[in-house]
């Protein structure tokens, strides 16, 4: 029965049992249908805001790796230029090195030219090995030549090469007039420097005196030993001031001037010896100091 208002009339219309039941499972389906969509919608719905959500998070990932990489970026160009300039550095230690081995064979030229035998330079830079290697090597080079000079140096400061007294040059080494003789010629193995008496003498090389005491014509004398078959004789002295065996360095005062044994007034006999033979002075004093 269906009863639209005060004035309408009232329809009566018949419903079957199965024709209830049928409205009412389709009623209930499309309720369940719309709930369905309902409840799919909001999933939706929140599904689209997690994926969102997961959006914005992977996007500030992904700035942070992009802030990263720009700075292992920035790094990585500092390190090149850094690399760059220790390649550049290197490569003028190379130079440098090449600069100090020339510098290093002119020395060793100069003394092989002075008569000294020196081992041969072990530098050589080669641009294979490592820096450190090339810098090694020189050290040991240069240490090798200091050595050498070193050496070098002992064996000058041993040479008779100085003169032992300030004073007039008389009488030269070699054939002369005897003083002592008329018209006789002798052997003079020495030089002959005048001057006061007590002018004092110096050793002239390093050396160990040999000999100090009365020699017959040469009076009260000194003998150094300078070792590589030098000697050197000094005579007529008036005082003594070493005795023998004392080790003496070239300038050291040995004695004072004095005209003791045969001589005809205050003056030093300088002498050197060489293998026991008397040799010029001037030979080593020229080619010494
Ligand atoms: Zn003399």
């Amino acid at each position: 029965m269906i009863i639209p208002g005060k004035k309408g009339r009232t329809l009566n219309v018949a419903f079957g049992k199965i024709a209830i039941m049928l409205t009412i499972f389709l009623i209930s389906s499309f309720a369940i249908i719309i709930a369905l969509f309902i409840s799919l919608y909001f999933k939706s719905l929140h599904d689209e805001a997690r994926a969102r959500k997961t959006i914005t998070e992977l996007n500030l990932i992904n700035k942070n790796y992009k802030t990263e990489i720009e700075t292992l970026v920035l790094e990585n160009k500092a390190q090149t230029e850094i690399i760059e300039a220790l390649n550049e550095e290197s490569e003028s230690i190379k130079t440098t090195l090449i600069e100090l081995q020339e510098l290093e064979a002119k020395v060793r030229s100069l003394m092989n030219n002075s008569g000294t035998s020196l081992n041969p330079s072990r530098g050589g830079v080669s641009l294979n090995s490592s820096l450190t290697q090339e810098v090694k090597k020189s050290i040991e080079s240069f240490s090798d030549l200091i050595v050498q000079l070193d050496n070098y140096n002992a064996q000058q400061r041993r040479l008779p090469l100085m003169l032992p007294c300030i004073g007039q040059v008389t009488s030269y080494f070699g054939y002369r007039s005897n003083p002592f003789g008329r018209g006789s010629r002798e052997f003079h193995s020495g030089i002959d420097i005048a001057n006061s008496q007590g002018t004092p003498i110096y050793s002239s090389g390093d050396g160990t005196v040999t000999y100090s005491g009365w020699l017959g014509n040469y009076g009260n004398t000194i003998i150094i030993n300078h070792g590589n078959g030098y000697e050197s004789l000094y005579a007529h002295n008036s005082k003594l001031l070493v005795s023998a065996n004392t080790s003496v360095k070239r300038g050291d005062k040995i004695a004072l001037m004095g005209s003791t044994g045969r001589s005809t007034g205050p003056h030093c006999h300088f002498e050197v010896r060489y293998n026991s033979k008397p040799i010029n002075p001037f030979n080593l004093i020229k080619g010494g100091t």
